[in-house]
């Protein structure tokens, strides 16, 4: 239902829950994070209010400086901490919007070369058939690249990759997302708003595009996967 990321200039889990806070009026079940934690992908997830997920982030306090959340709103999957967003499989983590239309076939598919679910929703397609590039040597580009073009259905998504602390991948079909930068780092939200407390300016994706996020550059790229530039416009501060 609501996706941010943050790649950021010092720990990013109080960002991320401040832009999913920005996300409640769309309504939501359940609510999770992912950082970096010395490389090392981590998740934390909670159903229900976002105040859980923030108990268990002050048990548990993240010190990643890169990070993706999620608001879930359930379509595939009840609303569990188990079915909670991020998914995971293997080097790759992902928060999804939407719904994956094809996603019977896939997971029987990728279950018939070995891939074990660890949940019931339709999103959780979408991280193993990118751990599946990635482990046939594609970088982390190439792989998401190649698992977009296996979907059927409406999404925006955006991927967090174990040992790389300087990357966030951000996809739109059918569902909003958007870029924002500032001073201090580079940002993916599935809504404006949500960035609004920390970009200063933001470029949304068009309907195909997909994203590389570093914080030295942001590079968009068509449905073609053709390197393309998008609008960036001014964000009013508070807005
Ligand atoms: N279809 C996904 C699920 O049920 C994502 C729902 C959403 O947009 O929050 O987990």
């Amino acid at each position: 239902c609501g996706i941010v990321g943050v790649l950021g200039a010092g720990p990013v889990a109080g960002q991320l829950v401040e832009a999913l806070k920005r996300l409640e009026y769309r309504g939501y079940d359940s609510a999770g994070v992912a950082t970096l934690e010395r490389g090392r992908l981590t998740r934390l997830r909670a159903s229900g209010k976002l105040r859980n997920l923030e108990e268990k982030l002050a048990a548990n306090p993240l010190q990643g400086e890169v990070g993706i959340g999620h608001t879930r709103w359930a379509t595939h999957g009840k609303p569990t901490e188990n079915n909670a967003h991020p998914h995971a499989a293997e080097r790759v983590a992902v928060v999804h919007n939407g719904i994956i239309e094809n996603f019977r076939e896939l997971r029987e598919e990728l279950m018939g070369r070995g891939h074990v679910f660890a949940s019931e929703t339709d999103s959780e397609v979408v991280a193993h058939l990118v751990a599946e590039g990635l482990k046939a040597g594609a970088d982390p580009a190439t792989a998401v690249a190649a698992a977009l073009k296996r979907l059927k259905g409406a999404f925006a998504l955006a991927f967090l990759f174990d040992d790389q602390p300087d990357l966030l991948i951000g996809a739109r079909r059918g569902s909003p997302l958007a870029v924002g930068w500032s001073d201090a780092g580079v940002y993916l939200g599935s809504d404006a708003l949500a960035l609004a407390p920390f970009a200063t300016s933001i470029a949304y994706l068009d309907e195909g595009d997909w994203v590389v996020l570093r914080r030295n550059g942001v590079q968009f790229f068509d449905a073609a996967d053709t390197p393309v530039d998008r609008r960036r416009l001014p964000l009013a501060p508070g807005s």
